[in-house]
């Protein structure tokens, strides 16, 4: 099939290399030359688990190409994804200027019958906002309205992106017109082989089903990091507790870690968002805004201990942190945790010197030049001189540090762990002081 991907960013780009996998031609577009300039010259503008592979041997194989060009886009594809980022606006809203641009991009060239599949996260309603936007060129032009528009939400997520649209849990399909739910069908019959996992819906559901998802998501992340907090003062370690409710099958071990709070580019606006379409449509959302309040406050968790053990003033206290990205397997610094930590650590003056194993550069970007702020090439050197070490993302490489070293190596010996990633009496054994969350007093 003939597939056109508008956005080439985390969604668009594995969207794109995982149709042509599949047999498909597949043209991404980007308005971004330079990211189209990188992918052309065989370069991932993002990281992403296994996807260069897959971008590659399409590209290749003349399956997958990448241009600016949208009169060349628009003309290759029947269908035509549209995948890019929908940030939030100063009301908390969804911003749909470049979902709306995309569709007057198609409807300006467009000559024949197009499926337009909104795969971009946007609030209900939105499919008849494109729907009246392509028509409406359509109309200037003279033209009849030949074109879907259908609903096509993205579950992926990142770190292990192409697997999870390769083998998705789910397909959610939001289609009213039988043609174009046959079409829809046909480019996802290859994911779901074993099983037909492709979830049939009327438009409004499907794009009401993504924000859901996601809110519940948020949702089970700021219970577990509100039930850590009492954990804590009552002398509980929510380790044993998430162990405890997460093998009753109606809870489920997924999603149940206390830590850092929530960040990335999706939780935090689809959250805002949500709150917002509730409130447009005359209904006080009461749970939603209690997440983000306890996902604010939790951010703040760790630089609370950093603060109860070395006093509020951090002058001359030297910080060694492991993990910038929102969360391992990505080099997204989009609302990362990791952020709120070290403005607060270098508000109250503290050094810190900073290592993640893919989101350096994006870290250096998303901070700037800031003083007291220095980045280390590998996990070891940045304890050099640290009085602590703090862990903001649970990479897999910091899972199992040789403890002896770095209570040799760290000035105070005390970890500060916001992912929960050590048995406590391994530390203790060690002679480190080991905070935690949730996880009662310093061991
Ligand atoms: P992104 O910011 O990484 O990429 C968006 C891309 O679209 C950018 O490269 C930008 O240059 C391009 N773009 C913007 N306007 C364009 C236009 N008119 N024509 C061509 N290109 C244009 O975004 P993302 O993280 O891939 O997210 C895309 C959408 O998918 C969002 O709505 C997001 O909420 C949703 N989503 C994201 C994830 C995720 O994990 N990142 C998962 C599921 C859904």
């Amino acid at each position: 099939m003939k597939i056109t991907v508008i956005g080439t960013g985390y969604v668009g780009l594995v969207t794109g290399a995982c149709l042509a996998e599949m047999g498909n031609h597949v043209v991404c577009l980007d308005l971004d030359a330079r990211r189209i300039a990188s992918l052309n010259q065989g370069q991932l503008p993002i990281h992403e688990p296994g996807l260069l592979d897959v971008v590659l041997r399409n590209a290749r194989a003349g399956r997958l190409e990448f241009t600016t060009d949208t009169d060349h886009a628009v003309a290759h594809g029947l269908l035509q994804f549209i995948a890019v980022g929908t940030p939030p606006s100063e009301d908390g809203s969804a911003d749909l200027q470049h979902v709306l641009a995309a569709a007057r991009a198609i409807a300006e060239r467009m000559a024949g019958y197009k499926l337009i599949v909104n795969k971009s996260t946007v609030p209900v309603g939105t499919a008849d906002r494109v729907r009246d936007t392509v028509a409406g060129v359509l109309a200037a032009r003279g033209l009849a309205a030949d074109f879907t528009v259908v609903s096509n939400p993205e579950f992926l997520k990142e770190g292990s992106a192409v697997q999870d649209f390769m083998r998705p849990d789910r397909v959610i399909v939001g289609s009213e017109d039988h043609r174009a739910t046959e079409l829809m069908r046909a480019v996802y019959a290859p994911f779901m082989r074993n099983r037909d996992r492709l979830v049939l819906m009327d438009v409004r559901s499907a794009e009401f089903t993504k924000y859901a998802a996601n809110a519940m998501l948020a949702t089970r992340i700021s219970f577990m990091n509100e039930l850590a907090l009492l954990a804590e003062t009552l002398g509980a370690d929510i380790e044993h507790v998430r162990t405890g409710i997460g093998m009753d099958p109606r809870i489920g071990t997924h999603f149940l870690y206390a830590g850092t709070g929530y960040g990335g580019s999706c939780f935090p606006k689809d959250v805002r968002a949500l709150i917002k379409t509730a409130q447009d449509a005359g209904q006080a959302f009461h749970i939603l805004p209690a997440v983000q309040a306890v996902n604010e406050r939790q951010k703040q968790v760790l630089v609370d201990k950093i603060c109860a053990r070395f006093g509020p003033d951090l002058s001359g206290r030297r910080f060694a942190l492991w993990g910038l990205a929102f969360k391992p397997g990505t080099d997204d610094m989009r609302e990362a945790p990791s952020l709120a930590i070290i403005e607060r650590l270098l508000a109250l003056g503290a050094e810190v010197v900073a290592y993640d194993p893919q989101a350096m550069d994006q870290a250096r970007q998303a901070l700037g030049p800031r003083a007291g702020l220095s980045f280390a090439v590998l996990a070891d050197a940045a304890l050099t001189g640290a009085d602590a070490l703090v862990i903001a993302t649970e990479w897999k490489e910091f899972r199992s540090p040789d403890f002896a070293h770095l209570a040799a190596t760290l000035h105070e010996r005390v970890v500060f762990d916001g992912r929960n990633l050590f048995e406590p009496a391994e530390l203790q054994a060690a002679g480190l002081e080991y905070h935690a969350i949730g996880r009662g007093t310093a061991s």
